[in-house]
């Protein structure tokens, strides 16, 4: 009897025999269709920590949040309501070490006049900037190639290694701007 062996799926090599981008991106695309959390758990293996369920559900939360920066105790209270038997002490640590880690950034942004905030976010995009809204308290990320490169520049010139964090340059969007002169 013939048996019905699967043929792997021969896609156009490079010239240079390295994988196209579309093979490499084609396998992920499996890879995540089979597990959801496949990106996720790739990303805390890369940075040599083991995926635990606590730092699985902190990765979780965030990418499925709709800004994508949340404080420690917004992930806390998202924890609490999907009552996940995690405890928040275990979830705490996971925040950090992920942070610590570098599978997370921060950014530092005002909570109040006089306080400010850590919040955190999936360190998987390029560097980037953010600006902060004090008014209706939303953080807009800045990808700017030029500034970046500026910064580089200023951070060698010190001899500094940047840090995986950003302060965030506050201000007042339009819409908060326009209720405050209606309103005061
Ligand atoms: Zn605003
Ligand atoms: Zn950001």
């Amino acid at each position: 009897m013939l048996m019905n062996v699967a043929q792997p799926s021969h896609t156009p090599r490079s010239r240079r025999g390295t994988p196209p981008a579309s093979d490499w991106l084609e396998n992920r695309n499996a890879a995540v269709r089979n597990d959801p959390d496949a990106l996720l758990k790739e990303l805390v293996s890369r940075r040599g920590l083991p995926p635990t369920e606590a730092r699985l559900l902190v990765l979780r939360i965030l990418r499925d949040d709709t800004d994508g920066h949340m404080s420690a105790e917004q992930l806390c209270r998202a924890l609490v309501k999907q009552d996940f038997a995690t405890g928040v002490s275990t979830f705490k640590s996971a925040i950090y070490d992920l942070n610590l880690a570098g599978v997370l950034s921060r950014v530092i942004a005002p909570l109040n006049s006089n306080r400010a905030q850590a919040l955190y976010e999936i360190a998987d995009k390029p560097w980037h900037r953010h600006l902060y809204c004090t008014g209706c308290e939303r953080l807009i990320e800045i990808c700017d190639e030029v500034i970046e490169q500026r910064i580089s520049h200023q951070f060698a010139v010190a001899g500094l290694t940047q840090a995986n964090l950003d302060f965030a340059r506050a201000g007042k969007c339009l819409a908060c701007a326009n209720a405050e002169s209606v309103h005061g």
